[in-house]
């Protein structure tokens, strides 16, 4: 740890100012000062990060496509533990800490669940000691910005490097790596062995960008190193004597420019959605090859022996986007190293584990054999004898072409990437109990039945540190005060929170900080969109992508059931409600652009239509993304996580808002089942098919949404309401959900649902005017969560996969 005075502070803070600005501190713009106070920063860890570096132990190497980190400025603060002294010395100084952490950009390098996820493992792999580093793209531009335009999002594009660079991040040029794309390949002998030559390659340099990942209250500094493709400077040491020869036309050289700087231009906007791109596949490619060169490069440099490589490093890959580590991997220990192909594969499938995300077959990963081959000759080759062996062994093993063809890597001509990953990890896990099952009993049952042993299930889990800790500072306060601090190293002391549930002081309490909490989202709810909502209300909260299973309109059709019904009943006693919907679409993905317009004007009727009496509320914030998330999850009194069973592999803000204290509205999807078997019925609310019945309607059909809209009259009013004009300023969009419904018969089941839905939010609803149940249920919620400390989740990566059967296992923060 760092330690620090005040007085020191305020000096280094100053000489900075006058280093970086020549200018006094009173001059400075909010930008200035907190680059200033970032610069002081990264210098008081530098030691401690260059120690850090220094390997004692087996290493882990988290690739990940996507890493959402959010801002860093607090969550460094914390984790150095020097906030207080900070803070008062910026005082004296006359600058407001809050002000410069909220200035901060949020570096939105994610789409969703997946890359939070992995800023989330970063976080725990520091905090428990590990040494886990992450590699990824440094992305010119990040997730698109989103804008309600007449209720339609529009995306305009997130310049989040602004500055040119990134406040904490160190670029290290001295250890660019030279990554080759397309060209022609052949063998060539040299005294009787055989050499690969690689020449008229396009030579792409991937040049590092690292940001120091800082442990909580501990030592432990790791790195997540980030790449940005650019064309290869005049004095980058590696050589590219076989490389493509260019004419030397100014045509040609933009074009080259061009080639190599579009790799690490923009991030994919998808989420849970493939979209075989060329350029997503060099994307791949990219980041895979300049992380496996680099670790190579480190491994040699120490001068290790390669047969020792699995048991000095572990490489992760998050799922199927950094695949090619794989033949990458087999590439270096083949061409470069000089193995034989059975040492190489030992090697590989020794060090390599993958953790597969979702089970939806529009996600699925299949590259285009003559896409791979072109852009990557070598690679393809090496994918191509590892097929062919895996084929080999398949056929002898079980004689059965159609299981055979199920589990090949190449097939109908594509790579199918997950086939691969599988075939050539030692560990594939899942990310929820629920997930684990349906991949080992149906998506991957071959595969489960082949290696059985290669299974296991990984829970998920968030960093308390952030989705508590900052984001909900009073809370913090109060379970300290009233537990002691053990818990923010060791979450599951949390249930001894259990003893206050029925102290009537403690959940008035917490009810106080609740509200406060609403106060606060209520005030940017009203300066952001000028619509009052009363923090009295139930906030009811569904943030998350938009996504047809993730079933933001089961919760809108609610709300119309809840509208004709206030309107219908206008004396009818009600709980007043604040539904909070926060959502980004995928620019491609018109459906849920549809759900979005269509909400938009649902929130506008509503939140227009005096009769209500301020009774319902519908607001939809805008941009969703971590900082909005860190405001709204500790101001919800309901967590909707309503998917359609079986297609949320796990969830993580169902596992932050548990945290801060919301009851869960939701199916026995992903990690609700978990949160299920920790709180019981009691504490939640349960609603909606089981994931038997999802299968069982999917393989044998049996459903039809046309007859239940006949079947129940409420239900049709509302899905009329889509197209009849009920709706003032929906145009086609109403059309369009109403067909997803019911033209083609509602793929996620949202009308087979809906009754249970509602009957779960009418009970909900009644439980929420006794306040004393309802906060109890709150307290037992964040009791229990401790489980769901991704510091849980990452020591079971290392215990189970990472450091299976070695030493250090035991020496990490009580693994
Ligand atoms: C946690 C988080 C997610 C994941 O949300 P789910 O509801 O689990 O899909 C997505 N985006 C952001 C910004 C998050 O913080």
């Amino acid at each position: 740890m760092i330690t620090i005075s005040k007085s020191k502070f305020k000096q280094y803070f100053e000489s900075k100012m006058y280093s970086l600005y020549a200018q006094p501190i009173n001059e400075a713009s909010n930008e200035q000062l907190l680059n200033v106070l970032a610069s002081v920063l990264k210098d008081l860890i530098a030691k401690r990060w260059v120690d850090t570096k220094i390997d004692k132990q087996k290493e882990v190497y988290y690739f990940s496509i996507e890493f959402l980190l959010g801002r860093q400025l607090q969550s460094n603060l914390l984790n150095l533990d020097v906030e207080n002294i900070i803070r008062e010395g910026l005082k004296d100084l006359n600058i407001d800490l809050d002000d410069l952490i909220k200035s901060e950009v949020d570096p939105a390098l994610g789409n969703g669940g997946l890359g939070r996820l992995a800023a989330c493992f970063l976080d725990s792999m520091a905090s428990v000691g590990m040494s886990g580093h992450g590699y990824g793209i440094r992305y010119q531009y990040g997730l698109f910005k989103q804008k309600f335009v007449n209720g339609f999002q529009v995306e305009v594009p997130d310049n989040w490097l602004t500055q040119e660079s990134y406040l904490w991040e160190v670029v290290r040029p001295n250890k660019a790596i030279l990554v080759k794309f397309e060209g022609d390949v052949y063998l060539e002998e040299h005294n009787g062995n055989l050499k690969v030559i690689h020449k008229n390659y396009i030579p792409v340099m991937a040049m590092p960008y690292d940001i120091p990942i800082i442990g909580y209250e501990n030592d432990c500094i790791n790195t997540l190193r980030l790449w940005k493709s650019e064309i290869p400077r005049r004095d980058f040491g590696q050589t590219t004597a076989d490389a493509k020869n260019y004419s030397g036309s100014y045509e040609e050289a933009l074009n080259y420019r061009y080639y190599t700087e579009e790799i690490s231009q923009v991030l994919y906007p998808n989420d849970s959605n493939y979209a075989g791109r060329l350029l997503r596949l060099k994307q791949e490619y990219f980041f895979v090859s300049a992380g496996i060169q680099d670790i190579y490069r480190k491994y040699k440099k120490h001068k290790l022996n390669i047969h020792e490589f699995s048991n000095k490093v572990a490489i992760h890959i998050n799922d199927t986007h950094p695949a090619l580590c794989v033949p990458e991997l087999m590439r270096i220990l083949l061409d470069v190293e000089g193995l034989s192909w059975d040492d190489a594969w030992e090697i590989t499938i020794n060090t390599i584990s993958y953790t597969n995300h979702t089970i939806m077959a529009e996600a699925m990963e299949k590259w285009p054999v003559d896409m791979i081959k072109k852009l990557l000759p070598r690679i393809y080759m090496i994918i191509e004898e590892i097929n062919k062996r895996y084929v080999i062994y398949l056929n002898n093993k079980y004689k059965d072409q159609s299981k055979v063809n199920r589990m090949s890597i190449i097939i109908d001509g594509n790579v199918n990437m997950a086939n691969l990953c599988i075939a050539s990890s030692y560990s594939v896990n899942g990310v929820a109990k629920l997930h684990t099952e349906i991949l080992k009993k149906e998506v991957l049952k071959d595969f489960y039945e082949d290696t059985p042993y290669k299974f296991n299930n990984k829970t998920n889990g968030i960093a308390h540190r952030r989705w508590l800790m900052s984001a909900n500072p009073n809370l913090s306060g109060l379970i300290t005060d009233l537990i002691g601090d053990e818990w923010k190293k060791d979450t599951f002391k949390l249930k001894e929170l259990e003893k206050y549930k029925d102290d009537k002081i403690i959940l008035d309490k917490l009810d106080i900080i609740k509200y406060e909490n609403k106060v606060k989202l209520s005030n940017y709810i009203i300066d952001k969109y000028n619509i009052n909502v009363d923090p009295n209300s139930i906030f009811d909260v569904q943030i998350k992508r938009l996504h047809a299973y993730k079933r933001q309109l089961l919760n809108l059709i609610n709300i119309m059931t809840l509208y004709h019904r206030i309107l219908d009943y206008p004396d009818m006693e009600i709980q007043p409600r604040t539904f909070i919907f926060g959502a980004k679409a995928a620019p491609g993905y018109y459906l849920a652009k549809c759900i979005i317009k269509v909400i938009n004007s649902v929130a506008d009727l509503i939140n227009n239509d005096y009769r209500l009496k301020d009774k319902l509320k519908v607001v939809f914030i805008e941009n969703y993304g971590v900082s909005l998330a860190e405001l709204i999850i500790p101001a919800a009194n309901v967590s909707e996580q309503i998917s359609t069973t079986t297609k949320e592999a796990s969830g993580t803000s169902n596992m932050k808002f548990m945290m801060n204290g919301a009851l869960t509205m939701a199916t026995l999807d992903g990690a609700n089942v978990e949160i299920n078997e920790l709180v019981g019925n009691n504490n939640m609310f349960l609603f909606g098919l089981s994931a038997e019945e999802v299968l069982n309607y999917n393989k044998n059909g049996g459903y039809s949404s046309i007859d239940l809209y006949h079947s129940d009259l409420k239900l049709k009013q509302v899905v009329d309401d889509l197209i009849n004009g009920f709706i003032p300023n929906l145009g086609k969009e109403g059309r369009e959900v109403y067909d997803s419904l019911i033209t083609y018969n509602d793929e996620y089941f949202v009308l087979r649902d809906a009754k249970s839905y509602e009957k779960a939010q009418r009970r909900l609803s009644e439980l929420y005017k006794n306040k004393y149940d309802w906060n109890k249920m709150s307290l037992i919620n964040i009791a229990n969560s401790g489980a769901f400390s991704s510091d849980r989740t990452i020591k079971e990566y290392g215990r189970d996969i990472w450091f299976k059967g070695c030493e250090i296992n035991g020496k990490i923060n009580k693994l």
